[in-house]
């Protein structure tokens, strides 16, 4: 923190009031009752059946006690109000602010129930800070632990329950935006074979199972003798440039730029397209001897790139 007295500032605020008590808009209610259990599927008869609920011992219908913050919320537009003022709690989160704990993220909340509240409680609430950690490291950032105390009072003053409310205050911690994909290749019948070894980091060459020449890309058919017959052999990865382009422009988010998009020959005579690395694009020449590398650019994804042979024998 690069104001010393940043501290001392935020820790005056324990044991200051948030919230000043005030009065829910309106009081404990039936309608809102049966809103709030119809919303919650919750069935149980003392809510809003009043034989029920006195066959439980009970004067009559009662509010489900976890409606206790419905009674005190003021809604949006009170809450923008040119009336509403500014509240303890409008100024520690500015004070938060200031120290780069901007974002929120509740963490616990403990209610302490003393009495089931009944159509007519008119209920308020206040809120008292208790305590602010020092900065911890979080996974989600930097931030500190903010512990407050709510206390609901009937219209007579009387406490009806309490809360302690827990929440962490941080500083977003920055993520690198993802990379975008690569392009993703068209994969079909005649070439799936290809991919599913190049995720196995094998090289394969598609090989005619009669007349036993070797083709590249994949495909169905021979183009020597016609057969349809084949099998594979894998390449030893050792080649040389064939011929190259670096590539400027259009450029897409996944790839790196300038770009070397070389057409390499194997050692077994077909020729494949593939980046290259471990080489500045200035550097590339036809007729470079090369060797195989891998990258995974997706989970599902592998594709062949090649290295220079000379800096692959250094490294
Ligand atoms: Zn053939």
């Amino acid at each position: 923190m690069s104001d010393p007295g940043y501290e001392d500032r935020l820790q005056a605020w324990v044991g200051r009031e948030l919230l000043t008590l005030r009065p829910g808009q309106d009081p404990v209610n039936v309608p809102m009752i049966r809103h709030w259990v119809e919303a919650m599927e919750d069935e149980n008869p003392v809510y809003l059946d009043e034989d029920a609920a006195r066959a439980t011992g009970r004067d009559g219908i009662v509010a489900p006690a976890s409606m206790l913050q419905a009674w005190t919320m003021r809604g949006y537009a009170a809450s923008v109000s040119p009336d509403a003022g500014r509240t303890g709690s409008d100024e520690l989160t500015d004070l938060l602010a200031e120290g780069g704990y901007t974002s929120v993220v509740a963490t616990d909340s403990e209610f302490e129930f003393h009495r089931e509240l009944v159509p007519g409680d008119h209920v308020g609430v206040e809120e008292t800070l208790e305590a602010i950690s020092p900065e911890k490291k979080t996974a989600l950032g930097p931030g500190r632990f903010i512990s407050t105390v709510r206390t609901y009072r009937d219209a007579s003053g009387e406490v009806v329950a309490t809360q302690r409310w827990r929440m962490l205050r941080f500083r977003p911690a920055e993520k690198p935006e993802p990379k975008a994909l690569r392009p993703r290749p068209a994969i079909n019948h005649d070439n799936e074979f290809w991919f599913a070894a190049a995720r196995e980091h094998r090289l394969v060459i598609q090989r005619c199972a009669d007349c036993k020449s070797l083709r590249h890309p994949p495909g169905p058919c021979c183009p020597q003798c016609g057969s349809f017959g084949w099998d594979t052999v894998e390449s030893a990865g050792e080649g040389h440039v064939y011929t190259y382009v670096v590539n400027h422009h259009p450029r897409h988010p996944a790839f790196d730029y300038p770009l070397v998009v070389a057409v390499i020959e194997l050692a077994e005579g077909t020729r494949l397209i593939a980046n290259m690395t471990g080489v500045e694009p200035a550097d590339v020449e036809i007729g470079m001897p090369v060797v195989l590398d891998w990258i995974d650019p997706d989970p599902d994804l592998s594709l062949p790139v090649f290295r220079p042979a000379a800096a692959a024998e250094e490294s």
